[in-house]
């Protein structure tokens, strides 16, 4: 018999490991990953390219305006085995983790249209369920009915950490304090928005992974998934 498939939330501040999980947790159930982080940072590239972020300000009329000028996809790359995102046919998969894109994308997913065209692509994506989804308002606003949803925290300290080295990986060049500083800064902005605000959905579950490692958080959430799966729960 098939097994059932359902739909996995994964929310929470930057930089807490969510993507990491939610990736993990795909792979091991053979579901789909969405990184939405990923596709409001490829708008803020677009928006940096084309001229519509001006020293201070964001063009927000501008931004409206090109939005239907905006293609994302998602390809597989078979040999990273993660899904890499296009920006209008071009990969842009490294360039939007670059640090102004860090320093803007807040600003533009505040924006309603862009949001209102995110999460509708969100939908479609998601809408054969066997997904793990990670982002700011996945069991709020995108999926309100998934069968599991997870909110993770941790000590920003360790977020920034962790933030560091994934740059530093990348040979994309940061400081200690700039990273934390930039992390808190979006946690408030996600937190204070008047469109699908950063907030814990009543029926999400808490995971603070300060102390825990990565395999530590896959066996919690996947045991999590399985009961949901198999109707143990
Ligand atoms: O997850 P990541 O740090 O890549 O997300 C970058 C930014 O995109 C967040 O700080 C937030 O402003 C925005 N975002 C959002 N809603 C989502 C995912 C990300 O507003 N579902």
């Amino acid at each position: 018999m098939p097994r059932r498939k359902i739909t996995i939330a994964v929310d929470g501040y930057s930089s807490c490991g969510k993507s990491t999980i939610a990736r993990a947790l795909a792979s091991r159930l053979s579901y789909n990953y969405v990184d939405t982080g990923a596709m409001y940072r490829a708008v803020t590239l677009y928006a940096l390219n084309n001229g519509l972020i001006n020293g201070r300000t964001l063009d927000e009329e501008g931004l409206i305006d090109e939005l239907d000028a905006i293609h994302i996809e998602f390809h597989f790359n078979p040999e990273t085995k993660v899904s890499e995102i296009l920006l209008n046919g071009e990969n842009v998969e490294n360039d939007i983790r670059q640090m102004d894109v860090n320093d803007w994308v807040s600003q533009v997913s505040k924006v309603a249209a862009v949001r209102k065209k995110m999460v509708k692509m969100q939908q479609e994506l998601g809408k054969g369920k066997g997904i793990a989804m990670d982002g700011r308002d996945i069991g709020t606003t995108v999926f309100p009915d998934a069968e599991l949803k997870i909110f993770m925290t941790a000590d920003p300290d360790v977020r920034a950490l962790r933030r560091l080295a994934e740059l530093e990986s990348k040979q994309i060049p940061a400081h200690f304090e700039q990273v934390k500083e930039n992390l808190l800064q979006r946690d408030h902005e996600d937190m204070n928005r008047s469109e699908s605000p950063l907030r814990k959905a009543a029926d999400a579950i808490t995971i603070d992974n300060t102390h825990l490692s990565p395999d530590e958080q896959l066996k919690m959430v996947e045991q999590l998934a399985l009961n949901l799966i198999e109707g143990r729960k």
